[in-house]
């Protein structure tokens, strides 16, 4: 009886802990929640832009991806199984897949007020494998400012267990096979002009700058603790 309860509690544990991820992660996928208003993460990112970004931009991927695989062999693969093998489907499927697996993420590790304390496993991971907060930091801004164009900066995991830092095109991102360096996302940042444009104009490096105050420290440690164990 005793190990039916914990083995009760182990798959709660498990379930909850992918709740959000896994099932927005197959199809049909859809919008996922967003745990805050639209207005609170201002005067970091406004009200508007929030809207349309969720409403109008995310919502386009979910419904693109949802068309793009219906009625297909993709139906019943999970959107990691479709990016270790992106180079082999529909370029509809990798940016729309890519947009609703991006979009999900930068949400989860939005907060406002951003955590001013990095919690430890994270900080000493940062400064075992980025060389401190500081370099870590400027290493980001570099990736996010000098992406041409539209795309991501990433914080990840790679298949070694250690953080690297890297940016993407549109919308790839390191679980892709055609990503450049492939890991675990664990922090993004959209630098697409919709994520900022409305507020910043061409000011991107104010965009990022502002990034820095709204991260929620504590689920990219959650999210690189998941990262680490697979
Ligand atoms: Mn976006």
């Amino acid at each position: 009886m005793k190990s039916v309860l914990i083995s009760i509690a182990l798959i709660t544990i498990y379930l909850s802990g992918y709740s959000q991820n896994n099932a927005l992660l197959k199809y049909p996928f859809s919008l996922p929640t967003l745990k805050y208003t639209y207005n609170a993460l201002e005067p970091y990112i406004d009200k508007e832009t929030m809207d349309i970004h969720y409403n109008k931009h995310h919502a386009a991927y979910v419904n693109n991806l949802n068309a793009a695989i219906k009625g297909t062999d993709m139906e019943n693969k999970s959107l990691s199984e479709l990016f270790t093998k992106m180079s082999k489907y529909p370029a509809a499927v990798r940016n729309n897949g890519g947009g609703v697996y991006n979009h999900n993420l930068f949400w989860e590790i939005l907060i406002n007020p951003g955590d001013t304390i990095i919690p430890d496993i994270l900080k000493k991971a940062i400064e075992k494998d980025l060389g401190g907060m500081a370099k870590f930091k400027t290493d980001f801004e570099n990736a996010a400012k000098s992406r041409f164009g539209s795309g991501w900066a990433w914080l990840s995991v790679d298949s070694k267990g250690a953080l690297f830092v890297s940016s993407t095109p549109n919308q790839d991102n390191p679980l892709m096979d055609v990503a450049d360096k492939k890991g675990i996302p664990i922090l993004g940042l959209d630098v697409w002009e919709h994520a900022y444009y409305l507020k910043y104009q061409n000011k991107r490096p104010d965009y990022i700058s502002a990034f820095w105050k709204i991260i929620n420290w504590k689920k990219v440690e959650e999210n690189y603790i998941e990262a680490i164990k697979k």
